[in-house]
Order: structure tokens, then sequence, then C-alpha cells
């Protein structure tokens, strides 16, 4: 899953946002551009998969050794026993 963070910021005056979907960004930037007359400026930030799936992965116990059972840490284990 991937999450997009827009910035959008305006040139001409203080105004500034954040939003986690474009359309809602663009719909603000065409109101304040329309009302004002400024030009805003936008950038896209797309957050890495591998954050996401990192996350993910940390979020089943919080232990490191208990993530992924196929770690090789844990069969090498197994097998010196
Ligand atoms: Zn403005």
């Amino acid at each position: 899953m991937e999450r997009t963070r827009v910035a959008v910021r305006c040139v001409d005056c203080s105004f500034e946002a954040g939003y986690d979907e474009l359309p809602a960004a663009r719909a603000a930037i065409d109101d304040h551009e329309s009302a004002t007359g400024h030009e805003v400026v936008w950038e896209i930030k797309s957050l890495a998969e591998g954050i996401s799936q990192a996350g993910a992965d940390a979020g089943v116990c919080g232990r490191p050794e208990c993530v992924n059972e196929d770690s090789p840490l844990v069969n090498s284990e197994q097998a010196e026993r």
C-alpha cells in the first residue's frame, strides 16, 4: 500500500497545508488561486514502499526475533540443537 503526502504552499502569502490525497490538494489550490489570484506550488511526497512494509512487520509483536519465522537467525539456532 502506497501512501501519498501532498504539501501545498503559496508563494504570495503564508498559506500552506498538507493533504493525504491529490484531489483534496488540487481543490485547495484551485480555491486559493481563484479566491486570491496567488500562485500556489505543491509537492508530492510518496512514502517509500519499504518504509510501510517495515512498519507493518515491526507491528507484528515488536520483537525482531519473531517478526520473520524464516529468518536465518531462527533457522541456524534450531539447526544447532
Ligand atoms: Zn496566497
